[in-house]
């Protein structure tokens, strides 16, 4: 089935900076990361918008390198710039440092993760017309890091929600909405087992609901939503999740639209923003210059509408819409063959005609 032909929609602006060369945090990450972050990179540079890049490292081999996963000039970068463009990072599973990911959206209170998810046409994908918006909470849930052992044999993770953290994430996604003019919002959760968490999250954002009456206000328990996200997706438009739900019904959306390789991400606080595209380190493919590098230089594209380059943002969401269609030059996961620099180098040329 062909998806729709349309641009794909730019993500809000959450705010604006300065024009002015812009110093711009750049981390490479792991896996996959330095390959696609500098593809972003070239294809940013080719709008002609001139950022200052300071480079630093993180995560894994910021550990091979300096022995921390999360070295002080980093933290300093950040504090300095507030806004990064980063790769994926490596996060043990069940052993090993914490997630870095996790501490640096903490430690900036990058509350809002936004990942706007799209048909392409030219991707070949069981779906058509999906055009949704995931709105994660990003600092709080099973993801507050509080684990201990009761007893032997006995753990406990403990799930935090706050009437705070969940009012300011409805009113992030009701912004998001008005702003986009998108038609409804669907909060996604499991209150009728988690009564008192979820229940809280539901009962913030039926207030905030309240002043938007233009958005179609819905709620959805997440196992029916991911249903009919497989069988109705056009039926979503904004989704609000807390921060479990919001990274795995993330994926599934990926799914929906060719894939992990496509998606695009921002973390938003109040005074800064972090952008990453939804995938992770892959680590089966890492350094054989065949990762799929659009969703590093669609989450390039949401950074420059952030630095007030809206239209060299449009011009880069144009040029991956113009490569896709043409379904010419497209990266293995596409079913393709083309490696991540012919790719690249192909958003570059169509770029030059935008
Ligand atoms: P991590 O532990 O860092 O999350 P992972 O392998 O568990 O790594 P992902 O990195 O998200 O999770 O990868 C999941 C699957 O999607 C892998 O098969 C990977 O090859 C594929 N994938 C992820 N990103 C891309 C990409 N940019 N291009 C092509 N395939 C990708």
């Amino acid at each position: 089935m062909k998806s729709n032909g349309k641009k794909p929609r730019r993500a809000a602006k959450i705010r604006v900076r300065g024009k002015q060369n812009p110093q711009v945090t750049l981390i490479h990450g792991d896996g996959v990361g330095p390959e696609v972050i500098e593809a972003a990179v070239s294809v940013i540079g080719a709008t002609g918008v001139d950022i200052d890049w300071d480079r630093q490292s993180a995560g894994g081999n910021a550990m091979r390198r300096y022995g921390t996963p999360m070295p002080n000039a980093l933290m300093e970068s950040l504090a300095r710039t507030r806004v990064a463009l980063k790769g994926p990072l490596e996060t043990q599973v069940g052993v090993g440092y914490r997630s870095i990911n996790v501490h640096l959206r903490k430690a900036f209170d990058l509350y809002a993760n936004l990942r706007p998810t799209f048909s392409f046409a030219g991707v070949q994908t069981p779906f058509r017309d999906v055009d949704l918006t995931v709105v994660r909470e990003n600092t709080e849930d099973l993801y507050s890091g509080i684990e201990h052992e009761v007893a032997p044999g006995v753990v406990e993770s403990v799930k935090v929600i706050t009437a705070r953290a969940s009012t300011r994430i409805a009113k992030f996604a009701f912004d998001y909405a008005r702003k986009m003019k998108r038609k409804s919002l669907t909060a996604i959760h499991k209150a009728n087992i988690m009564k008192l968490s979820d229940g809280l999250f539901l009962k913030c954002a039926r207030t905030v609901a309240k002043h938007y009456p233009e958005i179609k206000y819905n709620e959805q328990i997440v196992d029916a939503a991911c249903m009919r996200l497989v069988t109705d997706p056009q039926s979503f438009d904004v989704l609000l999740l807390e921060n479990l739900y919001g990274d795995i019904v993330s994926d599934l959306c990926a799914g929906l639209v060719g894939g992990l390789g496509l998606v695009p991400g921002a973390n938003y606080g109040d005074k800064g923003a972090i952008f990453e595209a939804v995938h992770g380190t892959a680590p089966d493919i890492a350094g054989k210059n065949v990762a799929n590098p659009i969703a590093a230089i669609l989450s390039g594209s949401m950074l420059l509408d952030y630095l007030d380059h809206e239209h060299e943002g449009d011009r880069i969401r144009s040029a991956v819409g113009t490569v896709l269609r043409s379904g010419k030059t497209l990266t293995r996961d596409l079913g393709g063959r083309a490696s991540t620099t012919e790719i690249t180098d192909a958003i570059v040329r169509a770029l030059a005609r935008t």
